[in-house]
């Protein structure tokens, strides 16, 4: 048979509870992922945990994955939190952040030259 049957519910189906995570390959719940609308089903390819190491990626090269996770606690359970409120910030300067981006523009074309 050619026409392999979709394992997966069609969209609209019941949304999946978990998740395999493309860094560490291990199957979590979708709770240990971050939510991002522009994703296919609603959440981060990486888990939170891979993300949080990513994103620490000098101290993990430096001291390894567990290590970067124990010290990484805070942090990692407050990123959402911290990129909210970035986002709040750019909405709430625009102008201030547009001028920002204007002045790095700026000096890209002039490191250019
Ligand atoms: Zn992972």
């Amino acid at each position: 048979m050619t026409n392999s049957t979709n394992i997966n519910p069609p969209s609209g189906g019941t949304p999946p509870t978990t998740k395999t995570c493309k860094e560490c390959g291990s199957i979590k719940p979708v709770e240990a992922f971050y939510a991002r609308k522009e994703a296919k089903d609603g959440y981060t390819k990486l888990c939170k945990d891979c993300y949080y190491v990513k994103y620490r990626r000098p101290q993990y090269e430096r001291e390894g994955y567990e290590a970067v996770l124990a010290v990484g606690e805070y942090d990692r359970t407050h990123m959402e939190e911290t990129v909210e409120r970035k986002k709040r910030w750019y909405a709430e300067h625009k102008e201030e952040a547009k001028e920002k981006q204007k002045d790095r523009a700026a000096l890209r074309r002039y490191v250019k030259s």
